[in-house]
């Protein structure tokens, strides 16, 4: 049976005392979920997120990563330091980092590696634009960015990755992908996977889905065979919220 997670990406919300706040409210509300809950709050409020999260079935997750060791990089967090905190997941290629900060499909390669090599577990964002599916490209798309940052990796490494579908047209808008949309294209790549890596491979990588999933709809979505559970944005930042996506298995 596959890994069910729900993973939230608060990006760059909250200060300290709503980080706090919010870190509390979830652990106290996730005593008997199924899923791996993993949240990704902003770099300054990882220790903390840690610390609370401690005693806790909580994992905490870093929303990206440079791909180069420590040094003459200023303003850059590497993995290493990352793993000093103790965080055990990373958010690598989300569709923002690859619009607003030009991360490219080589760039994304790099950084999967460095988690790899650190022993943290990448939550690797793959997404086509609304053009690319209203062209009928959505699919050669989704294939690229996994050839071009994942299928470099060894058969035991891509074993250790996460996988997160999320459609670039449906993040933060309230247009989430239909389930036979998000049904066939978590399908589609795990064809994929198990064309590259074999059958068992494929069919035991874990894929999120991602955009505009909320307590409405998760449950719906989280009922598909290929879908593992879901990448959370908006709604990640609402405690209830997030529990009740959290429990929609
Ligand atoms: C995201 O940014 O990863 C995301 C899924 O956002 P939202 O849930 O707000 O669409």
């Amino acid at each position: 049976m596959r890994k069910k997670i729900v993973a939230g990406n608060w990006k760059m919300n909250t200060d300290l005392s709503q980080a706090v706040e919010l870190i509390e409210q979830i652990v106290s509300k996730s005593t008997n979920s199924s899923a791996q809950i993993i949240i990704c709050p902003p770099y300054p409020f990882l220790d903390k997120a840690v610390n609370t999260c401690k005693n806790s079935l909580i994992k905490v997750g870093a929303q990206n990563c440079s791909q180069n060791n420590n040094g003459a990089f200023t303003g850059e967090i590497s993995v290493e330091m990352l793993k000093s905190l103790n965080v055990e997941y990373i958010i690598v290629g989300h569709s923002e980092r690859r619009s607003y900060f030009n991360e490219d499909n080589i760039q994304i390669a790099a950084k999967v590696e460095k988690c790899l090599e650190n022993g943290i577990t990448p939550i690797f964002c793959c997404g086509e634009q609304l053009s690319d599916r209203n062209t009928n490209n959505h699919f050669d798309v989704i294939k690229n960015q996994t050839e071009e940052s994942l299928f470099q990796l060894s058969e035991s490494d891509f074993s250790k990755i996460v996988i997160a579908y999320e459609p670039v047209w449906a993040i933060g808008n309230g247009n989430t992908a239909t389930p036979q949309q998000a049904q066939e294209m978590h399908h589609y790549i795990r064809e994929l996977i198990a064309k590259k890596y074999g059958k068992k491979c494929g069919d035991s990588t874990p894929i999120l889905y991602g955009g505009s999933c909320n307590a409405k709809n998760a449950k719906e979505l989280f009922a598909l065979p290929d879908v593992d559970g879901g990448l959370i944005g908006g709604a990640s930042l609402k405690a209830e919220e997030f529990i009740t996506i959290s429990n929609s298995f």
